[in-house]
């Protein structure tokens, strides 16, 4: 399963998703290529994969994107070997991706992706967030806002809405949509030899 996480930058989006993939060890968080700089804190592998533009455009040419996109100017992308190989071993993966690459990856495979949406409770609390984090310029944040509002635009593509009004009450409201999509009988497919084991004690 795949489960794909959108949302305007500074909604939570990337709290809940860490905080969903460090409780549940057979989910697997998908670490995207990006050619923005990094942020302070940001790592190498831990974050994102940093590439300039010449790297990432070859690896767009060696076909190595499930998906990818423009954000903001930079490039963001999927890689397809971590994914195929976490899903081939059983495991679910996380994808903390815009709404381009939602889409992309839920038009390829829409029996296997579960697409939610965070919104935050109120404007100001986007502006509020992103300026604590104190990360960015001025000018960056600006734009993260116009950014936001197109991203918000997108949100009727999606099988879930959260509105982050609470984080507890968020989170809770994302593990219970993964439970849920998880015990879904089409993702289990130990269930029909369960069954006739069970019919046949
Ligand atoms: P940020 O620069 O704040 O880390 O990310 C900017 C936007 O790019 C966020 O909405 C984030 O979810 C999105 N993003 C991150 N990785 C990917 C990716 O691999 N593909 C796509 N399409 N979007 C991504």
């Amino acid at each position: 399963m795949m489960l794909l996480i959108s949302s305007p930058a500074g909604a939570g989006k990337t709290s809940l998703s860490r905080r969903l993939v460090a409780d549940h060890s057979e989910l697997r968080l998908s670490i995207s290529a990006t050619t923005r700089a990094p942020r302070p804190g940001e790592e190498e592998g831990r974050e994102y994969y940093f590439k300039t533009r010449d790297e990432f455009e070859a690896m767009i040419a060696r076909g190595e994107f499930l998906e990818y996109a423009t954000v903001n100017g930079n490039y963001y992308g999927t890689p397809k070997q971590p994914v195929l190989e976490a899903l081939e071993a059983g495991h679910d993966v996380l994808f903390d991706i815009d709404w381009q690459g939602a889409a992309q990856i839920a038009e390829k495979q829409p029996d296997d992706s579960v697409r939610v949406f965070i919104l935050p409770p109120v404007w100001s609390d986007l502006e509020r967030r992103l300026r604590a984090r104190a990360q960015d310029s001025d000018e960056v944040i600006e734009a993260r806002l116009r950014l936001g509002r197109e991203e918000i635009a997108h949100w009727t593509a999606y099988d879930y809405v959260i509105v982050n009004k609470n984080f507890d009450r968020a989170y809770a409201d994302l593990g219970h949509i993964y439970r849920a999509e998880r015990i879904k009988p089409g993702r289990n497919p130990w269930l029909p030899g369960f069954v006739d084991g069970l019919l046949g004690e």
